[in-house]
Formats: C-alpha cells, sequence, structure tokens
C-alpha cells in the first residue's frame, strides 16, 4: 500500500477537433481536463442528426459530461464520477431533444476515459473508439456499437468486411436517444509509457490502426499527437470530421515483468488450445 501511494504520476492530456476537409460543419466535439498530475479525464463525442442538431448532441454531451464530473461530492469514487457523469449527459440531450422540436431525434456517440492514479476507467457508446497503445501495438478497447461491427462480433461478417460495409456507420446504440441508456464499462490498468488514443470514426476510417500507430507514437507530446493524426488525414481529404485526444502515461508503475509475463503464458496455453 505504502508503495501505491508513494509512486509519481505524470499525466498529459490533448485533444483536438476538425472539421475535415468536405462538410460544413463540425458535429465532432471534444474536451480534456487535468484535474491533478495524476487524474486526467478525455471525452470524444461524434453528433448524428438528420438535420444540424447533431453539433448540439454532441457539444451538450462533452460539456454536460466535464461538467457533472467535476462537481461530484469529495470523496466520490473517480469510477462513479464517470459513470454519473455520462449518464446526466444522456439525460440532458433526451430532455432537449423531446422539449425543442427542432432538435428532435438528435443523439450522439460518447467515449470518456478517466485514468486517476493508473487505474482507466472508461465509459463508451457507439462507435468512436478507445485505444491503448502499448510497447508500440495499438489495441482497441471499445467495441463499435455499429450494424456492421454487431455482425462482425457474431461472427456473420469478417472485419475486413465490417469495415467496408455500408452500415458501418449505422448506431444500434447511442447517447440521447432513450431515457435510460446501456453504457459499456471499461477498466484497466495503467502503466509508464503507455498511451490512449480517443477518436471519432472520420479519423480511424480515413487512417485505419496501421497508419495512426506510428503518428500516435513520433515525438513526445500529447497535443502533437493530436495535430500529426489530424493533418495527416486532411491531407488525404475526408468525408467526416475529425477528432483525436490522446492521453499520454509519463510517469507512473513500471509494468511487472511477471504480468508481462502471465500474459504470454495465457497466450502460449490458448493457442495450443486453439490449435
Ligand atoms: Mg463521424
Amino acid at each position: 500500500m505504502n508503495a501505491a501511494t508513494e509512486t509519481r504520476f505524470e499525466l498529459e492530456v490533448a485533444a483536438v477537433t476538425d472539421v475535415g476537409t468536405e462538410r460544413e460543419n463540425n458535429e465532432d466535439q471534444c474536451g480534456h481536463v487535468l484535474e491533478s498530475e495524476s487524474c486526467g479525464l478525455l471525452v470524444v463525442a461524434d453528433g448524428v442528426s438528420s438535420a444540424e442538431a447533431g453539433e448540439m448532441a454532441s457539444q451538450t454531451a462533452v460539456a454536460a459530461t466535464l461538467r457533472t464530473f467535476s462537481e461530484q461530492p469529495p470523496g466520490t469514487p473517480t469510477a462513479k464520477r464517470l459513470y454519473r457523469a455520462v449518464q446526466q449527459a444522456n439525460i440532458e440531450i433526451y430532455d432537449l431533444a423531446t422539449v425543442v422540436p427542432e432538435l428532435r431525434g438528435m443523439t450522439t456517440t460518447l467515449t470518456a476515459v478517466v485514468v486517476d492514479r493508473g487505474e482507466l476507467t472508461a465509459a463508451h457508446i457507439g462507435d468512436s473508439r478507445l485505444y491503448l497503445c502499448r510497447d508500440g501495438r495499438l489495441v482497441q478497447l471499445t467495441k463499435d456499437h455499429t450494424v456492421a461491427g454487431e455482425k462482425s462480433r457474431m461472427g456473420l461478417m469478417s472485419k475486413s468486411r465490417a469495415r467496408a460495409h455500408p452500415d458501418r456507420s449505422v448506431l444500434t446504440r447511442s447517447l440521447g436517444r432513450e431515457l435510460i441508456v446501456p453504457i459499456d464499462r471499461i477498466s484497466n490498468r495503467l502503466y509508464r509509457g503507455d498511451t490512449l488514443l480517443v477518436c471519432s470514426d472520420g479519423l480511424y476510417n480515413t487512417l485505419g490502426d496501421e497508419e495512426m500507430t506510428p503518428l500516435l507514437l513520433q515525438g513526445d507530446d500529447a497535443m502533437g499527437a493530436c495535430l500529426r493524426l489530424v493533418d495527416t488525414a486532411n491531407r488525404r481529404g475526408t468525408l467526416d470530421n475529425l477528432t483525436a485526444a490522446v492521453l499520454r502515461v509519463v510517469e507512473g508503475p513500471e509494468r511487472p515483468a511477471a504480468a508481462a509475463g502471465l500474459g504470454a503464458r495465457l497466450r502460449g496455453l490458448f493457442g495450443r488450445r486453439d490449435g
């Protein structure tokens, strides 16, 4: 316990959103907060609407999440602060969409991630993504709540077909559509050198995982990584809005060698079973 409390933490956070090259308005929204050296929050939302209310949905989602997270009484566990914040964002979008005729049907994706003393907690709905980059490998921690994503997880469609499918952006779940919404909860342990990327589909559909990895790891600052990702996608030309939010664990606990060894042993075990 003593060793854990003595660990020094340093996080770096940044977020960039951009309209892209083909759209007139930006329905993506993002936010970040560094509460202390050891606690940081990233939020990305991608609004959806037949009219222009998508912008309002994503702005409300990010603003309500950041506000409610910061307003929780002292001593509230971090994960609880995050889940309450996302539920509150859902209610605020739902209420606006119900009361204001112009905003009817607006909804949004939301991926909100907090890292507190090395503990990652995420709340996720929709098809924005959270990736963890560790040892140069990018791993998607969230599931895409899309028609194509669900089919791919059920084994009805290959991952490569799902990526190109016309329904790849049709959401099966989103924020503000219902008063009560099931939200995916993700938790993980982070170590020094880990990097998180939260991004909207405009970014990952333009660049792909393989291309995002080196752009994320070049240089050593979070803002530089966000700008490189967005600029590279823009140079290619993109039909969608772009958002990248990055959190770097600059200082934190070293990843235990034993845990890495256990992971390798388990992979070996499952590999043998599959074969
Ligand atoms: Mg999008």
